[in-house]
Protein backbone atom coordinates (compact mmCIF):
# COMPACT_ATOMS: atom_id res chain seq x y z
CA UNK A 1 0.00 0.00 0.00
CA UNK A 2 1.45 3.29 -1.05
CA UNK A 3 0.13 6.22 0.96
CA UNK A 4 0.44 9.99 0.57
CA UNK A 5 -1.25 12.63 3.10
CA UNK A 6 0.93 15.49 1.05
CA UNK A 7 0.24 17.00 -2.30
CA UNK A 8 3.14 18.27 -4.49
CA UNK A 9 2.57 22.24 -4.82
CA UNK A 10 4.70 24.30 -6.02
CA UNK A 11 7.76 21.95 -5.89
CA UNK A 12 7.24 21.34 -2.44
CA UNK A 13 4.98 18.02 -0.39
CA UNK A 14 2.58 20.65 1.37
CA UNK A 15 -0.83 19.01 4.26
CA UNK A 16 -3.53 19.63 1.66
CA UNK A 17 -6.71 22.02 2.51
CA UNK A 18 -9.01 19.15 2.83
CA UNK A 19 -9.89 15.90 4.31
CA UNK A 20 -10.50 13.57 1.56
CA UNK A 21 -8.54 10.99 -0.09
CA UNK A 22 -8.74 9.21 -2.95
CA UNK A 23 -8.08 5.59 -3.03
CA UNK A 24 -6.18 3.54 -6.04
CA UNK A 25 -7.80 0.13 -6.37
CA UNK A 26 -5.74 -2.90 -8.13
CA UNK A 27 -8.24 -3.82 -11.16
CA UNK A 28 -6.92 -7.38 -11.00
CA UNK A 29 -6.73 -7.62 -7.33
CA UNK A 30 -10.24 -5.30 -6.40
CA UNK A 31 -7.89 -4.12 -3.97
CA UNK A 32 -6.95 -0.90 -2.45
CA UNK A 33 -3.36 -0.19 -2.99
CA UNK A 34 -2.63 3.56 -2.94
CA UNK A 35 -4.34 6.70 -1.20
CA UNK A 36 -3.37 10.34 -1.60
CA UNK A 37 -5.19 13.59 -1.00
CA UNK A 38 -8.24 14.27 -2.89
CA UNK A 39 -7.15 17.74 -3.91
CA UNK A 40 -9.54 20.79 -3.28
CA UNK A 41 -10.05 24.48 -4.85
CA UNK A 42 -8.31 25.86 -2.60
CA UNK A 43 -5.47 23.60 -3.34
CA UNK A 44 -5.03 24.33 -6.77
CA UNK A 45 -5.41 28.43 -5.46
CA UNK A 46 -2.63 27.74 -3.87
CA UNK A 47 -0.39 26.42 -6.62
CA UNK A 48 -1.79 28.41 -9.41
CA UNK A 49 -0.84 31.84 -7.15
CA UNK A 50 2.42 29.64 -7.13
CA UNK A 51 2.92 28.83 -10.44
CA UNK A 52 1.84 32.39 -11.31
CA UNK A 53 4.74 33.71 -9.45
CA UNK A 54 7.27 31.18 -10.92
CA UNK A 55 6.12 32.36 -14.40
CA UNK A 56 6.24 36.32 -13.07
CA UNK A 57 9.25 36.50 -11.36
CA UNK A 58 10.68 33.08 -11.03
CA UNK A 59 13.76 31.94 -12.89
CA UNK A 60 12.31 29.08 -15.22
CA UNK A 61 11.02 31.26 -17.89
CA UNK A 62 14.43 33.10 -17.70
CA UNK A 63 16.81 30.40 -18.25
CA UNK A 64 17.73 29.03 -21.37
CA UNK A 65 15.80 26.59 -23.54
CA UNK A 66 18.78 24.04 -23.41
CA UNK A 67 18.98 24.87 -19.55
CA UNK A 68 15.59 23.71 -18.69
CA UNK A 69 16.14 20.70 -21.05
CA UNK A 70 18.84 19.74 -18.58
CA UNK A 71 16.44 19.01 -16.52
CA UNK A 72 14.19 16.90 -19.10
CA UNK A 73 16.87 14.63 -19.55
CA UNK A 74 17.90 14.10 -15.89
CA UNK A 75 14.04 13.21 -15.50
CA UNK A 76 14.32 10.81 -18.30
CA UNK A 77 17.15 9.36 -16.94
CA UNK A 78 16.19 8.67 -13.90
CA UNK A 79 12.92 6.95 -15.09
CA UNK A 80 14.88 4.73 -17.38
CA UNK A 81 16.14 3.66 -13.98
CA UNK A 82 13.60 2.08 -12.73
CA UNK A 83 11.53 1.33 -15.98
CA UNK A 84 10.19 -1.92 -14.13
CA UNK A 85 9.16 0.02 -11.06
CA UNK A 86 7.10 2.86 -12.72
CA UNK A 87 5.86 -0.15 -15.13
CA UNK A 88 4.46 -2.24 -12.25
CA UNK A 89 2.97 0.84 -10.17
CA UNK A 90 0.82 1.69 -13.25
CA UNK A 91 -0.24 -1.87 -13.72
CA UNK A 92 -1.33 -1.76 -10.19
CA UNK A 93 -3.29 0.95 -10.90
CA UNK A 94 -5.06 0.84 -14.39
CA UNK A 95 -4.37 -2.89 -15.41
CA UNK A 96 -1.82 -2.15 -18.91
CA UNK A 97 0.17 -5.16 -19.49
CA UNK A 98 3.05 -4.86 -18.09
CA UNK A 99 4.96 -5.80 -20.94
CA UNK A 100 3.43 -3.25 -23.34
CA UNK A 101 3.42 -0.81 -20.26
CA UNK A 102 7.08 -1.12 -19.99
CA UNK A 103 7.36 0.08 -23.23
CA UNK A 104 4.45 2.35 -23.99
CA UNK A 105 3.80 3.53 -20.36
CA UNK A 106 7.36 4.19 -19.23
CA UNK A 107 9.90 4.29 -21.98
CA UNK A 108 7.76 6.34 -24.22
CA UNK A 109 7.66 9.14 -21.95
CA UNK A 110 11.44 9.20 -21.91
CA UNK A 111 11.71 9.34 -25.55
CA UNK A 112 9.21 12.24 -25.32
CA UNK A 113 11.64 13.94 -22.56
CA UNK A 114 14.24 13.21 -24.40
CA UNK A 115 12.68 14.71 -27.44
CA UNK A 116 11.95 17.80 -26.45
CA UNK A 117 15.16 17.86 -24.50
CA UNK A 118 17.19 18.00 -27.51
CA UNK A 119 15.00 20.73 -29.10
CA UNK A 120 15.58 23.18 -27.02
CA UNK A 121 18.87 23.36 -28.71
CA UNK A 122 17.78 23.33 -32.37
CA UNK A 123 13.80 25.09 -32.32
CA UNK A 124 14.45 28.42 -33.63
CA UNK A 125 12.69 30.43 -30.50
CA UNK A 126 14.05 33.91 -32.05
CA UNK A 127 13.60 34.51 -35.57
CA UNK A 128 14.84 37.90 -37.85
CA UNK A 129 12.41 37.73 -40.45
CA UNK A 130 12.62 40.38 -43.79
CA UNK A 131 9.15 42.10 -43.29
CA UNK A 132 7.74 44.06 -45.92
CA UNK A 133 8.83 47.77 -44.13
CA UNK A 134 11.76 46.47 -42.54
CA UNK A 135 12.86 43.74 -40.28
CA UNK A 136 11.33 41.91 -37.74
CA UNK A 137 12.31 40.09 -34.71
CA UNK A 138 9.68 36.99 -34.55
CA UNK A 139 10.26 36.11 -30.56
CA UNK A 140 8.65 32.35 -29.56
CA UNK A 141 7.78 33.51 -25.73
CA UNK A 142 6.17 30.50 -23.21
CA UNK A 143 2.33 31.53 -22.95
CA UNK A 144 2.36 31.21 -19.33
CA UNK A 145 0.80 29.34 -16.59
CA UNK A 146 -0.16 25.95 -17.83
CA UNK A 147 -3.50 23.68 -16.40
CA UNK A 148 -2.77 20.57 -17.78
CA UNK A 149 -5.18 17.51 -17.03
CA UNK A 150 -4.71 13.61 -18.41
CA UNK A 151 -6.66 10.41 -18.26
CA UNK A 152 -5.98 7.54 -16.75
CA UNK A 153 -5.52 5.53 -19.62
CA UNK A 154 -1.64 5.98 -20.61
CA UNK A 155 -1.12 8.58 -17.73
CA UNK A 156 2.40 9.23 -17.25
CA UNK A 157 2.90 9.27 -21.55
CA UNK A 158 -0.18 12.25 -21.28
CA UNK A 159 2.35 13.38 -18.18
CA UNK A 160 4.97 13.59 -20.54
CA UNK A 161 3.29 14.70 -23.78
CA UNK A 162 2.33 18.31 -21.67
CA UNK A 163 4.81 18.66 -18.79
CA UNK A 164 7.75 18.16 -21.75
CA UNK A 165 7.33 20.51 -23.99
CA UNK A 166 5.54 23.13 -21.57
CA UNK A 167 8.87 22.90 -19.56
CA UNK A 168 11.25 23.79 -22.57
CA UNK A 169 8.94 26.42 -23.74
CA UNK A 170 9.60 28.16 -19.77
CA UNK A 171 5.96 27.93 -18.67
CA UNK A 172 4.90 26.76 -15.11
CA UNK A 173 2.34 23.96 -14.84
CA UNK A 174 -0.12 22.95 -12.54
CA UNK A 175 -0.70 19.51 -13.14
CA UNK A 176 -4.25 17.64 -12.54
CA UNK A 177 -3.34 13.61 -13.25
CA UNK A 178 -6.80 11.46 -13.00
CA UNK A 179 -8.03 10.14 -9.42
CA UNK A 180 -7.52 6.37 -11.09
CA UNK A 181 -4.19 7.16 -11.36
CA UNK A 182 -2.67 9.86 -8.77
CA UNK A 183 0.66 7.16 -8.15
CA UNK A 184 3.08 7.46 -11.05
CA UNK A 185 2.22 10.97 -11.41
CA UNK A 186 3.51 11.55 -7.33
CA UNK A 187 6.58 9.28 -8.40
CA UNK A 188 7.36 11.67 -11.38
CA UNK A 189 7.03 14.71 -9.19
CA UNK A 190 9.00 13.48 -7.00
CA UNK A 191 11.32 12.91 -9.43
CA UNK A 192 11.00 16.01 -10.81
CA UNK A 193 11.81 17.69 -6.91
CA UNK A 194 15.31 15.00 -6.74
CA UNK A 195 16.67 16.38 -10.07
CA UNK A 196 16.17 19.61 -8.71
CA UNK A 197 13.30 21.58 -10.67
CA UNK A 198 12.94 25.39 -9.32
CA UNK A 199 10.19 25.57 -6.52
CA UNK A 200 6.56 26.96 -8.11
CA UNK A 201 7.28 25.11 -11.68
CA UNK A 202 5.57 22.09 -10.99
CA UNK A 203 2.39 21.02 -9.15
CA UNK A 204 0.37 17.76 -9.33
CA UNK A 205 -2.64 17.65 -7.95
CA UNK A 206 -4.99 14.11 -8.22
CA UNK A 207 -8.84 15.16 -8.10
CA UNK A 208 -12.06 15.15 -9.93
CA UNK A 209 -13.67 16.87 -12.33
CA UNK A 210 -14.81 19.24 -10.33
CA UNK A 211 -11.83 20.76 -9.19
CA UNK A 212 -10.16 20.40 -12.64
CA UNK A 213 -13.09 22.47 -13.90
CA UNK A 214 -11.82 25.06 -11.34
CA UNK A 215 -8.12 24.75 -12.48
CA UNK A 216 -9.56 25.36 -16.13
CA UNK A 217 -12.07 28.39 -14.86
CA UNK A 218 -9.07 29.82 -12.96
CA UNK A 219 -8.22 33.33 -13.99
CA UNK A 220 -4.44 32.52 -12.94
CA UNK A 221 -4.05 29.67 -15.61
CA UNK A 222 -2.67 31.10 -19.41
CA UNK A 223 -3.40 27.65 -21.31
CA UNK A 224 -5.28 24.50 -20.69
CA UNK A 225 -3.37 21.52 -21.93
CA UNK A 226 -6.36 18.64 -21.78
CA UNK A 227 -6.27 14.96 -22.96
CA UNK A 228 -9.39 12.95 -21.79
CA UNK A 229 -13.11 12.19 -23.71
CA UNK A 230 -14.66 14.14 -26.12
CA UNK A 231 -17.69 15.12 -23.44
CA UNK A 232 -15.07 16.29 -21.07
CA UNK A 233 -13.19 18.41 -23.99
CA UNK A 234 -15.97 20.01 -25.36
CA UNK A 235 -17.03 21.16 -21.91
CA UNK A 236 -13.35 22.68 -21.44
CA UNK A 237 -13.43 24.09 -24.69
CA UNK A 238 -16.12 26.27 -23.95
CA UNK A 239 -15.28 27.42 -21.16
CA UNK A 240 -11.69 28.59 -22.64
CA UNK A 241 -13.54 30.03 -25.27
CA UNK A 242 -15.50 32.26 -23.19
CA UNK A 243 -12.41 32.83 -21.36
CA UNK A 244 -9.74 33.06 -24.61
CA UNK A 245 -7.71 31.16 -23.02
CA UNK A 246 -5.52 29.23 -24.88
CA UNK A 247 -6.03 25.59 -24.87
CA UNK A 248 -5.79 21.84 -26.77
CA UNK A 249 -7.54 19.39 -26.99
CA UNK A 250 -6.62 15.67 -27.51
CA UNK A 251 -9.82 13.49 -26.95
CA UNK A 252 -11.77 10.30 -28.29
CA UNK A 253 -11.29 7.84 -31.01
CA UNK A 254 -13.30 4.98 -32.76
CA UNK A 255 -10.21 5.04 -35.93
CA UNK A 256 -10.97 2.25 -38.65
CA UNK A 257 -8.28 -0.04 -39.75
CA UNK A 258 -8.61 -0.69 -44.01
CA UNK A 259 -7.92 -4.27 -44.75
CA UNK A 260 -7.40 -3.81 -48.98
CA UNK A 261 -8.92 -6.65 -50.84
CA UNK A 262 -4.89 -7.23 -51.97
CA UNK A 263 -3.51 -7.56 -47.89
CA UNK A 264 -1.71 -10.36 -46.22
CA UNK A 265 -3.27 -11.03 -43.82
CA UNK A 266 -0.07 -12.80 -42.04
CA UNK A 267 2.02 -10.07 -42.50
CA UNK A 268 -0.71 -7.32 -41.37
CA UNK A 269 -2.17 -8.66 -38.40
CA UNK A 270 0.67 -9.23 -36.20
CA UNK A 271 0.92 -5.51 -36.58
CA UNK A 272 -2.66 -4.24 -36.86
CA UNK A 273 -3.51 -6.72 -33.51
CA UNK A 274 -1.09 -4.79 -31.03
CA UNK A 275 -2.71 -1.51 -32.21
CA UNK A 276 -6.22 -3.18 -31.85
CA UNK A 277 -6.72 -4.58 -28.46
CA UNK A 278 -4.03 -2.12 -27.23
CA UNK A 279 -4.11 -1.58 -23.64
CA UNK A 280 -6.76 -3.93 -22.88
CA UNK A 281 -8.86 -1.75 -25.46
CA UNK A 282 -8.68 1.48 -23.50
CA UNK A 283 -6.40 3.68 -26.12
CA UNK A 284 -7.79 6.61 -27.77
CA UNK A 285 -5.90 5.31 -31.37
CA UNK A 286 -7.09 1.60 -30.76
CA UNK A 287 -8.26 0.41 -34.43
CA UNK A 288 -11.49 -0.69 -33.61
CA UNK A 289 -13.21 -1.14 -36.55
CA UNK A 290 -12.08 -3.24 -38.51
CA UNK A 291 -13.13 -2.68 -42.40
CA UNK A 292 -12.46 -6.10 -44.35
CA UNK A 293 -13.62 -6.35 -48.30
CA UNK A 294 -16.94 -8.06 -48.94
CA UNK A 295 -15.16 -10.84 -50.90
CA UNK A 296 -12.64 -11.68 -48.26
CA UNK A 297 -14.66 -10.98 -44.84
CA UNK A 298 -14.91 -14.44 -43.99
CA UNK A 299 -11.36 -14.98 -44.45
CA UNK A 300 -10.55 -11.93 -42.49
CA UNK A 301 -13.05 -12.93 -39.27
CA UNK A 302 -11.40 -16.26 -39.12
CA UNK A 303 -8.20 -14.75 -39.33
CA UNK A 304 -8.85 -12.67 -36.58
CA UNK A 305 -10.75 -14.61 -34.47
CA UNK A 306 -7.57 -17.29 -34.43
CA UNK A 307 -5.18 -14.41 -33.34
CA UNK A 308 -7.46 -12.57 -30.96
CA UNK A 309 -8.00 -15.80 -28.97
CA UNK A 310 -4.66 -16.03 -28.56
CA UNK A 311 -3.98 -13.56 -27.06
CA UNK A 312 -3.29 -14.08 -23.27
CA UNK A 313 -5.69 -13.10 -20.80
CA UNK A 314 -4.57 -12.47 -17.47
CA UNK A 315 -2.57 -10.88 -14.42
CA UNK A 316 -0.99 -8.10 -16.02
CA UNK A 317 1.77 -8.16 -14.20
CA UNK A 318 2.79 -11.84 -15.65
CA UNK A 319 5.24 -10.52 -18.53
CA UNK A 320 3.17 -13.38 -21.05
CA UNK A 321 0.36 -11.36 -20.51
CA UNK A 322 -1.59 -9.83 -23.43
CA UNK A 323 -4.54 -8.42 -22.20
CA UNK A 324 -5.64 -7.25 -18.30
CA UNK A 325 -8.44 -6.47 -16.47
CA UNK A 326 -10.50 -2.87 -17.36
CA UNK A 327 -9.87 -0.18 -15.20
CA UNK A 328 -12.74 0.19 -13.08
CA UNK A 329 -15.80 -1.94 -12.55
CA UNK A 330 -18.13 0.81 -13.89
CA UNK A 331 -15.63 0.45 -17.06
CA UNK A 332 -16.48 -3.20 -17.12
CA UNK A 333 -20.27 -2.35 -16.89
CA UNK A 334 -20.03 0.61 -20.06
CA UNK A 335 -18.08 -2.42 -22.41
CA UNK A 336 -20.28 -5.03 -21.29
CA UNK A 337 -23.53 -2.68 -21.85
CA UNK A 338 -22.22 -2.23 -25.17
CA UNK A 339 -21.19 -5.80 -25.87
CA UNK A 340 -25.01 -6.33 -25.16
CA UNK A 341 -25.95 -3.44 -27.12
CA UNK A 342 -23.97 -4.66 -30.04
CA UNK A 343 -26.49 -8.17 -30.49
CA UNK A 344 -29.27 -5.86 -29.57
CA UNK A 345 -29.04 -4.24 -32.76
CA UNK A 346 -27.86 -7.40 -35.11
CA UNK A 347 -24.32 -8.19 -34.45
CA UNK A 348 -23.14 -11.38 -33.92
CA UNK A 349 -20.25 -12.06 -31.30
CA UNK A 350 -17.60 -14.32 -33.00
CA UNK A 351 -15.02 -14.04 -30.29
CA UNK A 352 -15.93 -13.59 -26.36
CA UNK A 353 -18.46 -11.49 -25.50
CA UNK A 354 -18.23 -12.33 -21.46
CA UNK A 355 -15.71 -12.77 -18.97
CA UNK A 356 -12.96 -15.55 -19.03
CA UNK A 357 -13.51 -18.48 -17.52
CA UNK A 358 -11.83 -19.03 -13.91
CA UNK A 359 -10.95 -15.20 -12.83
CA UNK A 360 -13.41 -14.12 -9.96
CA UNK A 361 -11.61 -11.02 -9.16
CA UNK A 362 -10.89 -8.33 -11.73
CA UNK A 363 -12.16 -6.19 -13.92
CA UNK A 364 -11.85 -8.82 -16.85
CA UNK A 365 -14.06 -8.86 -20.02
CA UNK A 366 -13.04 -11.52 -23.10
CA UNK A 367 -11.26 -9.88 -25.95
CA UNK A 368 -14.55 -9.80 -28.22
CA UNK A 369 -15.18 -9.64 -31.94
CA UNK A 370 -18.18 -8.66 -32.98
CA UNK A 371 -19.05 -9.57 -37.15
CA UNK A 372 -21.87 -8.86 -39.47
CA UNK A 373 -21.52 -4.80 -38.23
CA UNK A 374 -22.65 -2.11 -40.22
CA UNK A 375 -21.36 1.17 -39.84
CA UNK A 376 -24.16 3.36 -38.32
CA UNK A 377 -24.67 0.95 -35.29
CA UNK A 378 -23.51 2.65 -31.78
CA UNK A 379 -20.83 -0.27 -31.56
CA UNK A 380 -19.41 1.24 -34.52
CA UNK A 381 -19.68 4.53 -33.78
CA UNK A 382 -19.51 5.09 -29.78
CA UNK A 383 -16.22 4.52 -27.83
CA UNK A 384 -16.33 1.52 -26.36
CA UNK A 385 -13.07 1.83 -24.49
CA UNK A 386 -12.25 -1.72 -24.15
CA UNK A 387 -11.12 -5.09 -25.90
CA UNK A 388 -14.07 -5.15 -28.12
CA UNK A 389 -13.77 -4.98 -32.53
CA UNK A 390 -16.19 -4.53 -34.74
CA UNK A 391 -15.16 -6.15 -38.30
CA UNK A 392 -17.33 -4.03 -40.96
CA UNK A 393 -17.50 -5.43 -45.02
CA UNK A 394 -17.04 -2.82 -47.39
CA UNK A 395 -17.05 -3.06 -51.53
CA UNK A 396 -13.90 -1.37 -53.23
CA UNK A 397 -11.69 1.50 -52.08
CA UNK A 398 -14.17 4.19 -52.14
CA UNK A 399 -16.11 2.94 -50.08
CA UNK A 400 -13.90 1.76 -47.49
CA UNK A 401 -12.91 5.30 -46.90
CA UNK A 402 -16.23 6.49 -47.00
CA UNK A 403 -16.79 4.43 -44.23
CA UNK A 404 -13.91 4.93 -42.35
CA UNK A 405 -14.60 8.77 -42.65
CA UNK A 406 -18.54 7.92 -41.28
CA UNK A 407 -17.13 8.69 -37.95
CA UNK A 408 -17.49 11.99 -35.33
CA UNK A 409 -14.01 11.01 -34.52
CA UNK A 410 -10.65 11.69 -36.63
CA UNK A 411 -7.65 10.36 -34.72
CA UNK A 412 -6.22 7.52 -36.06
CA UNK A 413 -6.49 5.09 -38.65
CA UNK A 414 -4.73 2.44 -40.88
CA UNK A 415 -4.34 1.05 -44.04
CA UNK A 416 -2.85 -2.68 -45.20
CA UNK A 417 -1.87 -3.34 -48.50
CA UNK A 418 0.13 -5.08 -50.72
CA UNK A 419 0.51 -1.79 -52.96
CA UNK A 420 1.81 1.36 -50.81
CA UNK A 421 0.75 3.59 -53.57
CA UNK A 422 -2.78 2.43 -53.21
CA UNK A 423 -2.81 2.54 -49.45
CA UNK A 424 -1.45 6.10 -49.69
CA UNK A 425 -4.30 6.96 -51.58
CA UNK A 426 -6.75 5.71 -48.88
CA UNK A 427 -4.61 7.39 -46.25
CA UNK A 428 -4.85 10.61 -47.66
CA UNK A 429 -8.83 10.53 -48.29
CA UNK A 430 -9.73 9.62 -44.50
CA UNK A 431 -9.89 12.57 -42.48
CA UNK A 432 -8.02 11.58 -39.30
CA UNK A 433 -4.70 13.31 -37.48
CA UNK A 434 -2.37 10.47 -37.52
CA UNK A 435 -1.99 7.38 -40.37
CA UNK A 436 -0.34 4.33 -40.47
CA UNK A 437 0.27 2.79 -43.91
CA UNK A 438 1.46 -0.62 -43.38
CA UNK A 439 3.27 0.25 -40.46
CA UNK A 440 2.95 -1.03 -37.00
CA UNK A 441 3.48 2.64 -35.35
CA UNK A 442 0.72 4.92 -34.87
CA UNK A 443 2.36 7.79 -33.19
CA UNK A 444 6.41 9.19 -33.97
CA UNK A 445 7.05 11.94 -31.07
CA UNK A 446 8.95 14.00 -33.68
CA UNK A 447 5.68 14.36 -35.55
CA UNK A 448 1.92 16.03 -34.99
CA UNK A 449 -0.23 13.86 -33.28
CA UNK A 450 -4.10 14.94 -32.92
CA UNK A 451 -6.99 14.88 -33.99
CA UNK A 452 -10.13 15.85 -36.51
CA UNK A 453 -13.42 16.67 -35.85
CA UNK A 454 -14.47 15.68 -32.32
CA UNK A 455 -10.90 13.98 -31.62
CA UNK A 456 -9.47 17.07 -30.48
CA UNK A 457 -8.04 20.55 -31.43
CA UNK A 458 -4.20 21.11 -32.03
CA UNK A 459 -1.06 18.91 -32.42
CA UNK A 460 0.96 17.62 -29.61
CA UNK A 461 4.14 15.97 -30.30
CA UNK A 462 7.32 17.62 -32.95
CA UNK A 463 7.67 20.81 -32.99
CA UNK A 464 3.89 21.14 -32.92
CA UNK A 465 3.61 20.36 -29.55
CA UNK A 466 6.07 23.33 -28.81
CA UNK A 467 4.50 25.42 -30.07
CA UNK A 468 1.31 24.82 -28.03
CA UNK A 469 2.90 26.43 -25.08
CA UNK A 470 4.24 29.62 -26.94
CA UNK A 471 2.88 33.05 -28.24
CA UNK A 472 4.28 34.80 -30.67
CA UNK A 473 5.53 38.36 -30.93
CA UNK A 474 7.08 40.69 -33.59
CA UNK A 475 8.95 43.30 -32.55
CA UNK A 476 9.55 45.54 -35.47
CA UNK A 477 13.37 46.71 -35.68
CA UNK A 478 15.21 49.79 -36.10
CA UNK A 479 17.20 49.86 -39.51
CA UNK A 480 20.95 49.18 -39.02
CA UNK A 481 19.91 47.11 -35.97
CA UNK A 482 20.59 43.28 -35.98
CA UNK A 483 19.82 41.55 -32.40
CA UNK A 484 21.67 37.97 -31.50
CA UNK A 485 19.47 35.78 -31.86
P1 LIG B 1 -12.42 11.94 -18.83
O1 LIG B 1 -12.71 13.00 -19.82
O2 LIG B 1 -13.54 11.43 -18.01
O3 LIG B 1 -11.32 12.44 -17.79
C1 LIG B 1 -10.03 12.87 -18.22
C2 LIG B 1 -9.48 13.82 -17.19
O4 LIG B 1 -10.24 15.01 -17.21
C3 LIG B 1 -9.54 13.33 -15.75
O5 LIG B 1 -8.40 13.83 -15.08
C4 LIG B 1 -10.81 13.97 -15.22
O6 LIG B 1 -10.80 14.12 -13.83
C5 LIG B 1 -10.78 15.31 -15.93
N1 LIG B 1 -12.07 15.94 -16.20
C6 LIG B 1 -13.23 15.35 -16.58
N2 LIG B 1 -14.17 16.29 -16.79
C7 LIG B 1 -13.59 17.49 -16.57
C8 LIG B 1 -14.05 18.84 -16.64
N3 LIG B 1 -15.29 19.14 -16.98
N4 LIG B 1 -13.17 19.82 -16.35
C9 LIG B 1 -11.89 19.54 -16.01
N5 LIG B 1 -11.40 18.27 -15.91
C10 LIG B 1 -12.25 17.27 -16.20
O7 LIG B 1 -11.69 10.76 -19.62
P2 LIG B 1 -11.12 9.38 -19.07
O8 LIG B 1 -12.25 8.42 -18.94
O9 LIG B 1 -10.25 9.60 -17.88
O10 LIG B 1 -10.15 8.96 -20.26
C11 LIG B 1 -10.55 8.29 -21.38
C12 LIG B 1 -10.74 9.24 -22.55
O11 LIG B 1 -9.52 9.90 -22.87
C13 LIG B 1 -11.12 8.50 -23.82
O12 LIG B 1 -12.14 9.20 -24.49
C14 LIG B 1 -9.83 8.51 -24.63
O13 LIG B 1 -10.02 8.34 -26.01
C15 LIG B 1 -9.27 9.83 -24.27
N6 LIG B 1 -7.83 9.87 -24.56
C16 LIG B 1 -7.40 10.64 -25.62
C17 LIG B 1 -6.04 10.67 -25.93
C18 LIG B 1 -5.53 11.49 -27.08
O14 LIG B 1 -4.32 11.73 -27.14
N7 LIG B 1 -6.36 11.93 -28.02
C19 LIG B 1 -5.13 9.94 -25.16
C20 LIG B 1 -5.61 9.18 -24.10
C21 LIG B 1 -6.96 9.17 -23.80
Amino acid sequence: MKAYDRLFIGGEWVAPAGTGTIDVINPTTEEVVGRVPDSTEADVDKAVALARDAFDNGPWPRMTPTERAEILTKVSQAIQADMQGFAELITMEMGSPVAWGTMAQVFAPTMILDYYAGLASTFQFDEVRQGLMGEVLVAKEPVGVVGAISPWNVPMFIAAAKLAPALVAGCTVVFKPAPETPLDAFRLAEVFEAVGLPKGVLSVLPAGREVGEHLVRHPGINKVSFTGSTVAGKKIGGICGEQLKRFSLELGGKSAAVLLDDVNLAEALPMLLPNAIMNNGEACIAQTRILAPRDRYQEVVDALVESVSAMKVGDPLDPAVEVGPLVAERQRDRVEGYIKLGQEEGAKVALGGGRPAGMDKGWFVEPTVFVNVDNSMRIAQEEIFGPVLAVIPYDGDAEAVSIANDSSYGLCGSVWTNDPERGLKVARGVRTGTYMLNSPIPIDFSTPFGGYKDSGMGREFGPDGLELFLEKKSINLPAGFSPSV
